[in-house]
């Protein structure tokens, strides 16, 4: 799954493995939660987290989304720099076609997203 993203953060590029985690689209805890590449993000670990929580949502045209009241929140460089600016940014796919995420799935995922925002 990493190895699909070459080793660095889907959202934000980052390309330390330490700080890198597969992270599941569709959560293992629902029956579609499968552990396969195209049900995979790879992230870092704040940016995994931030996914989980719907802090951050990306929807099937692979554009990210901020949480509406985080946007409106001033805090320090993390939150600007590493949350607030990737609005409306486009995710960094694999290179390889086949290991898109699914579009199904992301969309799944982001109505779950919109419902908490
Ligand atoms: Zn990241």
């Amino acid at each position: 799954m990493l190895h699909a993203y070459q080793e660095k953060c889907t959202m934000c590029n980052l390309k330390h493995r330490q700080l890198l985690e597969a992270a599941h689209i569709i959560p293992d805890s629902e029956e579609r939660g499968l552990p396969i590449v195209k049900n995979g993000l790879s992230l870092c670990k704040i940016h995994h987290a931030a996914f989980d929580h719907n802090i951050l949502g990306i929807d099937a045209d692979y554009i990210i989304h901020v949480k509406r009241e985080i946007l409106e929140e001033s805090d320090g460089p993390m939150l600007q720099h590493g949350i607030k600016e990737l609005n409306k940014q486009k995710i960094i796919l694999p290179s390889n076609r086949k290991d898109h995420p699914e579009k199904e799935y992301l969309d799944h995922k982001f109505h779950e997203f919109l419902r908490q925002n």
